[in-house]
């Protein structure tokens, strides 16, 4: 590879040893796509990367910050980092080690997991040689996750090392072994020092690993979800009175989440599904000679959206707005399985859910964790019957992304209103005749429908 030939070359006129390692070498030996490329080299980082850039293509630019002895070029989409090997020390209340130069070892000491401390050699005597001093290899075969040096130590360092031991184990299907994973359990409290954007970054990568319920019940055994995102804790548990008990929210939503993630890689429709039912602790009831109910769950869920994006820092615009809209309807589908259900509320779903519709339907679809294969079947009928007639009321009558034909600017310029409640009022008639039917959805019949209602309200047009 012309990258690694150019980076040998560069160390051997600097006299510097260089090695790539950590993920691009982890992710090589699993058959994984590699994506970054870190180099660390026994000198100085900075000269290595512009010595590179020189070899490569001398237009290049190189990136450099001179506190953290660090530099990043960028060829041919690969982002490639220089850093010189150094060994680090910890204080308590900070995850900023102080470095010092050190020794490829002392390099690979610093690093996380076993599977992402390999090197492998740039060097002439020994070019392409894995360094593997923590055997990451047999660890990557038995798919552990491990520290190489004493977890708690490690954990207490640098807390964010905890959500990145979980994310690789949702990542990659692996296995934290028991003593790194009791540190977790010992360690969880620490994550407070940690910012909320580096939390929220490895939540997300957990949510969009094939698996995201891996992830997140590891969060939750080591301690970490009751920390970083309590809402999902309060899910958690079966209640029993008088014998009639409720399923567990928390598994049957990460369920939930594996199921839709068989279908989507969009995160926000992942995040849609582990937060559909976030307002059920909130609106828990026993009925006597009912059992449980959580009635009023998806508004109360849909209204908790906005505070826990917040919170997570998670986007306050239309991501959080498209999670917040299918938490709210994710009910409605089903209310639509049931027989004799009129084109009116089929309409109104329609209107509703606008251009969701179909992210709206996947989590219904997900929403189903029933053992019994026969009502699996039943229900994934049900709601293909739901489809159908969706599509069909859509191909009558075109109301999803839909406005109404009569504007507000129509109706203030017909009878010479400023704007106010009226308009509103007249408006929300029209769009409430249309969606129930009482009219089709077209301008002359809404035009009629306006200046019936207007001549309700005493109201005559001004020309
Ligand atoms: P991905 O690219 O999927 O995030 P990665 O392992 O490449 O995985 P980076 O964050 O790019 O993740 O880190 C590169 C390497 O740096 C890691 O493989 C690991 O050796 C080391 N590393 C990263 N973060 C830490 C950390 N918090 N503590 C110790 N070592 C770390």
């Amino acid at each position: 590879m012309e990258l690694f030939d150019s980076v040998a070359k560069a160390a051997r006129q600097l006299g510097v040893p260089a090695y790539v390692i950590g993920g691009f070498v982890r992710d090589k030996l699993l058959n994984r796509p590699t994506k970054d490329m870190d180099i660390v080299c026994v000198g100085d980082g900075i000269s290595l990367a512009h010595r590179v850039a020189a070899l490569l293509d001398p237009s290049l630019k190189v990136n450099f910050f001179k506190t953290y002895g660090t530099a990043q070029i960028r060829f041919r989409q690969i982002e490639i980092e220089f850093v010189g090997a150094r060994r680090e020390s910890y204080r308590q209340e900070s995850r900023n080690p102080e470095v010092a130069p050190g020794t490829l070892e002392d390099d690979q000491l610093r690093r996380d997991f076993t599977i992402n401390a390999m090197a492998v050699s740039l060097n002439e005597a020994d070019y392409g040689r894995l360094i593997d001093p923590f055997d990451g290899q047999a660890d990557m075969a038995a798919k552990l996750i491990r520290t190489p040096l004493d977890p708690a130590q490690t954990f207490s360092d640098d807390p964010l090392r905890m959500m990145r031991a979980i994310r690789f184990a949702s990542q990659l299907g692996f296995t934290i072994v028991p003593e790194t994973f009791q540190a977790i359990q010992d360690n969880a409290a620490r994550i407070k020092i940690i910012s909320q954007e580096r939390i929220t970054d490895e939540l997300n990568k957990i949510m969009l690993s094939a698996k995201p319920s891996v992830g997140l019940d590891l969060l939750y055994r080591g301690g970490l979800l009751k920390i970083i995102f309590p809402q999902m804790v309060d899910l958690v548990g079966a209640e029993m009175v008088d014998g009639k008990g409720h399923k567990d929210n928390f598994y049957h939503t990460l369920q939930v989440i594996d199921n839709i993630s068989r279908h989507t890689d969009d995160l926000w429709l992942r995040w849609a599904a582990l937060l559909h039912d976030i307002g059920k602790p909130a609106t828990k009831r026993f009925e006597e000679g009912h059992g449980w109910t959580f009635h009023g769950h998806d508004a109360v869920g849909g209204k908790m959206v906005p505070r826990i994006f917040a919170r997570l820092k998670l986007p306050q615009d239309g991501k959080m707005r498209f999670v917040r809209r299918l938490v709210e309807l994710h009910l409605r589908p089903i209310s639509l399985t049931r027989e004799n259900i009129t084109d009116s509320a089929i309409r109104r779903l329609l209107f509703d859910a606008g251009e969701d519709l179909e992210a709206l339907m996947l989590l219904c679809e997900a929403d189903i964790t029933s053992k019994n294969k026969v009502k699996v079947k039943r229900y994934l009928e049900n709601f293909e019957l739901v489809r159908q007639r969706l599509k069909e009321v859509e191909e009558s009558d075109r109301i999803r992304n839909w406005q109404p034909p009569v504007t507000g600017e129509m109706i203030m310029e017909t009878f010479g209103l400023p704007p106010g409640r009226i308009v509103g009022d007249i408006k929300s008639a029209i769009r409430e005749a249309i969606l129930d039917g009482v009219i089709p959805n077209n301008y002359e019949a809404a035009y009629q429908f306006m200046l019936e209602k207007a001549k309700e309200l005493n109201l005559n047009p001004v020309k």
